[in-house]
């Protein structure tokens, strides 16, 4: 846990969000900053700041991300319109917030260029 890092705030409930999925590991909630209809960040509770801090132990967590991440796109009604799931990792990435996170976006069709 890192005692400035907002995704650590709202893990601890200092800050709020409204979580639609907790448990042992992960909090989901959505993002105060929509993309889409849908736009909902899965964070581990751990504090780690991107894959670059990943390791061989963590790989079931990362697989636990992206399951909850179809999960919640089906509790959506969008998994047959089809998500997006992204993580951006770093500056070039586009990293904004230094605690791991996946988006899941979806409920509208979305550009289809990576770059
Ligand atoms: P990044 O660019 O780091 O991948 O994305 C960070 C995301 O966190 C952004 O989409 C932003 O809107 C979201 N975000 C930043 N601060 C907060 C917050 O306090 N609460 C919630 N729910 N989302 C946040
Ligand atoms: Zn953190």
């Amino acid at each position: 846990m890192a005692d400035e890092c907002i995704i650590c705030k709202i893990v601890r409930k200092e800050v709020p969000s409204q979580p639609i999925y907790e448990d042992h590991d992960l909090v989901a909630f959505p993002d105060i900053r929509p993309v889409a209809p849908v736009h909902v960040l899965i964070v581990p509770k751990e504090h780690m700041v991107n894959l670059n801090d990943v390791g061989k132990n963590d790989a079931g967590l990362l697989g636990k991300m992206l399951r909850l991440s179809a999960k919640i796109a089906n509790d959506k009604g969008i998994a047959d319109s089809g998500y997006r799931v992204v993580i951006n990792n770093g500056d070039d990435g586009g990293q904004i917030v230094p605690h791991l996170h996946l988006h899941l976006i979806g409920g509208k069709p979305l550009d289809h260029k990576l770059g």
